[in-house]
Parts: structure tokens; C-alpha cells; sequence
């Protein structure tokens, strides 16, 4: 993870001024200094703005609303909860109303022998066109104006979708569009889109002025329209899910999980699970376990986890101080909330996909202050030594669990059910600092160093069950009291 920029407070002095000392949210202007606070406006993950240009002064409730987006995506998002207040179903046309204040104009066309010219207001775009061997119906690719385009009412008659917009928005905030949305291009010259509308509409959102599209060139509307309801009738709600997750899934569990996607509703982790116990024969437990193993597979296979790199798995050979098992004894098991959950996937109420970069964000807080440039068997130092009692195998199981308890109470988790949902929830960048400090605080302690020549704490550290290191950290106050002081 990036470090954000330390800004000077001469550079605090040039953003407010360029901001009119208003809230980059809402332009509230702030009350006082002390209610000003700093964040970047694109987001951080996308690498290079660390420029001033790229941070806005906030005032402090907004910021602690934030969460893991940035500044322009929370302003995006507070505007499209706007866009569909009331409740009244919200079509592809009215978002480009919205946004653009024009759209579905007829566009001045010219079709030759092997190519399409399109007047834009100022300027002439010719693209070549290509034939289906199988329809001879004529097509192009283009990068086209959103305000010329569209919906299909005909062929496209859903509304959008809030939920799978916002996911859409975000995954494109660090992704590219490997697919074009679908359009047919209908006399005189009216643009439009019947497939792919989430994604148009996420891209439009995020303020692109131009979408990609394939475009038919005046085709057999009512031969198109059978093949477009087949190609979504059994797969009608895939085409809401973005692919990340369903791609996983759909490795992991294969046929299960196409069979799944093919039956009718929503989707989510409970209505799989179900699918698993009825359709399939699986035992509540195996259906359980499966669906856990997945969520661990997600976390350890992301290329970001940079705790995965010390799982013995991972490299064979060398000596490592974790294991997947002990993964799913200690951060899996006291951090990630059990499955299966009811929330329709990638549905407001859905964080697992938060809770994975959470939990990944964590660990790799702890792979770098605790095992980076420390873990080395070759050399066995002291340092080695140290890092070797910090993962033993029971000391570990005892210090995530008073990690976890630190967190809570950073977090202000009260009750049960909160702090079951620990991981799942969106956290503040702001967080994850202090989590650093309460990780860099249990490192310290000197338990770890001590030279005890009868071996007799490594052992302690070493012994693989639940209580054994818990009485030692009692014994030498290792406690979130401890671990949360000053
Ligand atoms: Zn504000």
C-alpha cells in the first residue's frame, strides 16, 4: 500500500486558498481551522497524483465518512444516491440526462461500401464496417460521444440498477473495459445501446466523455432481439455481476456454480449454499466449508497479499513461518465473517469484496513489520530468531486474537454483531494507521527478545494450541490494554 504524502502546512495554506476554504464535498465553507482535514481527490491506487493538484481540504464528518474511496468517488457517489431518490426506475437515458443535459440525437450519418462516416458536432469520423458471415448484417467498433447515444427500450426494456452501478464504477476506477457495450444503429442515425448498459453507465458516471461500442448498422430487430434474449435468458443475472469475483468462483466450484447461475433470483452466498444442500446432496458442513474455502483462496491468491509470499505453499523448499492451515486457525478464522451471508452479491449490503482488501491490507502491514527484511532461515540471527517466536505456532493464534480485540476497540465495535462483521465494512485509510501502531506495538514487546537460555518461552511460543502462549501473555502483561496505551 502507497504512503500518503506528508503535506507541509504551506501547501495546506495553498489548497484551502485554492478551494476557497470550502468542503470539497458539499463547498460548505469550514467553521474553523481545526475542522479542516486533507485528502486526495482521484484515487491514491491509481499511482502518479501525489501532486497537490490531486488533495482537497474535507471537512472532518465527511472524512471520517470516506471509507476506503477518495474524494471525487464519494462526491460520485453522494450524486448518484441523488440521481435515484424516489424510487422511480431509472433508465440508461436518464443518466446521460443527468449527466450530460443531451442525449439520443439522431446523428448525421454517411454509409459507403466498406466504411461508416459519423458527423459530430465540429467534426467528421469515418470507422470501417465489417459484415456477419452468418447475418451479412454490416458493423463497426467505435469510441463514441455518450450524448449520441441511446437506450433500447425495445431490446433492453431493465432498468439500472444503483447497487451493480456503484460496483461497476469502482472496479473501473482501477480497470480497464475489456469489452465493448453492444449498440444497433437504427434510421435515422438514433444510437442504441441494448447490451452492456451497467458498464456504459458506470463509465458515464465517472465522467468519460466517450464510450467504447460495437455497433449493428440497421439490423433485423426482431431477429436480434431472440438472440439477445438468448444469450441472457439462462445467464440473466451474470450480466449484473462484475467478473472478478464470479470468475473465481466459477473456478473453484466449476459446475456448481454455472448450474447456480443459471437457476433463477438473485445471488448470494446463502442462495448458493442452499443450492449446494438441495440440488447437490452436500452436507451442511461441506457446503459450509466450501464456501469458506473459496473466501480463503480469494484472499491468499490476490496478487496484493504480500503475506502470501511466507505461506509454505507458496514456495516450496524454503523454510516459511506460515502455512495455509495456520491461516485458517488464526486470521480467517478470528477476522472474516463465517459464510454463508444473505446479501445479494455486490449489492449495497455486500462487503465481502471490502472485508478481502481489509483483511489483505492487514496482513500486509504484518508482513512488512514483521517478517520483510527479518524472516531469513539461512542466516538464523537474532532477527531471525525473533520473527521465528513472533509466527510460532501458538503465538500467533494468541496475538491475532488480541490484534483483533485492539481493533474492536479501536473501532468502537460494541455489540456482537459488530464485531462478528469485524473485516466486513468499509475502513478508513486513517485506520489502517493506527492498526499499524497497535501491530508495530505487540512486535515490540519483550517477550519476543528475550534470551531465556532454557528455551523454555520458544517452546511456550511454539506449543500449537490455544492457551499455552495466552498464559505467557498474561504472565508478562502482553494485553490490549497494554497493546492500546500511550
Ligand atoms: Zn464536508
Amino acid at each position: 500500500m502507497a504512503e500518503k504524502r506528508q503535506i507541509s502546512d504551506a501547501d495546506k495554506q495553498k489548497i484551502l486558498e485554492q478551494h476557497g476554504s470550502r468542503c470539497f464535498i458539499d463547498g460548505e465553507p469550514f467553521s474553523d481551522d481545526a475542522s479542516v482535514e486533507f485528502h486526495h481527490i482521484q484515487p491514491f491506487a491509481f499511482g502518479g497524483p501525489t501532486t497537490l493538484d490531486n488533495i482537497a481540504p474535507v471537512c472532518k464528518k465527511h472524512h471520517r465518512s470516506l471509507g476506503t474511496m477518495s474524494l471525487q468517488e464519494y462526491r460520485d457517489k453522494i450524486d448518484l444516491s441523488k440521481f435515484f431518490e424516489g424510487g422511480e426506475p431509472k433508465y440508461l437515458n436518464d443518466l446521460i440526462q443527468y449527466k450530460t443535459k443531451n442525449s439520443d440525437k439522431p446523428i448525421n450519418h454517411e454509409i459507403s461500401q466498406s466504411k461508416i462516416r459519423l458527423y459530430y458536432h465540429d467534426s467528421t469520423h469515418d470507422f470501417p464496417t465489417y459484415s456477419c458471415p452468418t447475418t451479412g448484417w454490416k458493423y463497426f467498433y467505435g469510441t463514441l460521444p455518450v450524448e449520441l447515444i441511446g437506450n433500447d427500450r425495445e431490446l433492453q426494456p431493465r432498468p439500472l440498477r444503483e447497487a451493480s452501478l456503484w460496483k461497476l464504477y469502482r472496479h473501473f476506477q482501477l480497470n480497464t473495459q475489456i469489452s465493448p457495450s453492444i449498440c444497433r444503429m437504427e434510421q435515422p442515425g438514433s444510437l442504441l445501446l441494448f447490451d452492456g448498459q451497467h458498464k456504459a453507465a458506470a463509465q458515464i458516471w465517472a465522467g468519460r466523455p466517450m464510450i467504447e461500442c460495437k455497433v449493428y448498422i440497421n439490423p433485423d430487430k426482431r431477429l436480434l432481439k431472440e438472440t439477445n434474449l438468448d444469450a441472457h435468458g439462462p445467464y440473466r443475472q451474470m450480466s449484473f455481476y462484475s467478473h472478478e469475483l464470479m470468475q473465481k468462483y466459477a473456478d473453484i466450484f466449476g459446475e456448481d456454480w454455472n448450474e447456480y447461475m443459471e437457476t433463477e433470483g438473485e445471488k448470494s452466498e446463502l442462495g448458493f449454499y442452499h443450492f449446494l444442500v438441495n440440488a447437490k446432496q452436500k452436507t451442511i458442513a461441506q457446503a459450509r466449508n466450501e464456501i469458506a474455502l473459496a473466501m480463503f483462496k480469494r484472499i491468499v491468491d490476490d496478487e496484493n497479499n504480500g503475506l502470501s509470499k511466507f505461506l509454505s505453499e507458496k514456495s516450496r523448499g524454503r523454510k516459511q513461518p506460515l502455512s495455509f492451515a495456520r491461516l485458517k486457525k488464526t486470521f480467517f478464522q478470528h477476522m472474516l465473517l463465517p459464510p454463508p451471508v444473505e446479501d445479494e452479491f455486490e449489492s449495497e449490503s455486500d462487503f465481502r469484496e471490502d472485508e478481502k482488501i481489509n483483511l489483505i491490507k492487514l496482513m500486509n502491514i504484518i508482513a512488512q513489520e514483521g517478517l520483510e527484511n527479518k524472516w531469513n532461515p539461512e542466516r538464523n540471527d537474532s532477527t531471525h530468531k525473533k520473527a521465528e517466536r513472533i509466527f510460532g505456532a501458538g503465538a500467533i493464534r494468541a496475538w491475532v486474537i488480541l490484534l483483533r480485540d485492539a481493533i474492536n476497540f479501536h473501532l468502537r465495535h460494541y455489540t456482537d454483531e459488530e464485531r462478528k462483521r469485524f473485516f466486513y465494512r468499509q475502513i478508513a485509510d486513517g485506520d489502517f494507521q493506527y492498526f499499524r501502531q497497535f501491530i508495530k506495538k505487540i512486535f515490540s514487546h519483550k517477550i519476543w527478545d528475550d534470551p531465556d537460555p532454557s528455551g523454555e518461552i520458544s517452546a511456550r511460543l511454539a506449543k500449537d494450541d490455544a492457551t499455552t502462549a495466552k498464559s505467557l501473555f498474561d504472565e508478562k502483561e502482553l494485553s490490549v490494554r497494554w497493546v492500546l496505551g500511550a
